[in-house]
């Protein structure tokens, strides 16, 4: 199996590493700087340098994946912005560094993506269920909500557009003890990826634009 895992360097995406390399599998993967790339290279993935916020960087990837036939493509980059709670407007630069990373990073990625897929593969992106409009309960991080929910639209026109090409879910990790989820998170990065792999190898092409708990449970968008 050949894997690609976008943002990799800590948390869910270098978990997503180590379980893959575990089970066997060819690991490409990607993170921002010269230290994780050394730490991705001792897992025994092949290490390429990309910022999902760069145009450049991703445009680079192109001729980096060429000739590359991926069977599991996961887009983990991610970042939080500000915690606001409430009505609180984000200033321009936390807006841009929100939805750059999260939303037109993916944008950009999906289209090389698309030309390194394997007959059959299965595409996720890490979106979280802070980004679904029917399970809100309050306002807290609307910036990262909003990103999410704008990151769940972009999967499901990636899945339409590579209907029989390949299965493309969105994925809600849980809420998971890494930088980013905090030490008193309900599950490890272990569980959490443990579940999400084992979706992975189970979905269908009926399944293509469905967003998944990590356990498999269907969430609504
Ligand atoms: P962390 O904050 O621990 O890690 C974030 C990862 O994203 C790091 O590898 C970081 O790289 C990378 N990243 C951020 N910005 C960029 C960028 N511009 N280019 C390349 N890589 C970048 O987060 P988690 O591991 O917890 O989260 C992973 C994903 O799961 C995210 O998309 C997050 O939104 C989502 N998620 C997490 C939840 C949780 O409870 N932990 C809950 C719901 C969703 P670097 O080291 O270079 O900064």
């Amino acid at each position: 199996m050949n894997v690609l895992i976008i943002g990799a360097s800590r948390g869910l995406g270098l978990e997503f590493v180590r379980q893959y390399r575990t089970a066997g599998a060819r690991i490409t993967a990607t993170a921002r700087d010269e230290a994780a790339l050394e730490r991705l290279r001792e897992h025994g993935a092949r290490a390429l340098k990309l910022d999902v916020a760069d145009a450049a960087s991703v445009s680079g990837l192109a001729w980096l994946v060429d000739g590359e036939r991926f069977d599991v493509v996961v887009i983990n980059a991610g970042v939080l912005g500000p915690a606001t709670s409430g009505l609180q407007a984000p200033t321009e630069a936390d807006f841009d560094a929100v939805m750059h990373t999260n939303v037109l990073g993916p944008m950009r990625l999906l289209p090389q993506i698309a030309e390194a897929l394997a007959l059959g593969a299965r595409v996720a992106i890490l979106s979280s269920r802070m980004g679904s409009i029917a399970l809100r309960g309050n306002a807290d991080h609307w910036l990262y909500r909003a990103s999410k929910a704008a990151a769940n639209s972009v999967m499901k026109d990636a899945a339409l557009a590579l209907a029989g090409q390949a299965t493309v879910i969105s994925f809600h990790p849980g809420w998971v003890r890494t930088d980013m989820g905090g030490a008193g998170a309900d599950i490890d990065a272990a569980t959490s990826i443990a579940g999400m792999r084992t979706v992975l190898a189970a979905v269908k092409p009926a399944d293509s634009g469905s967003f998944f708990n990590y356990d498999g449970q269907r969430l609504a968008w």
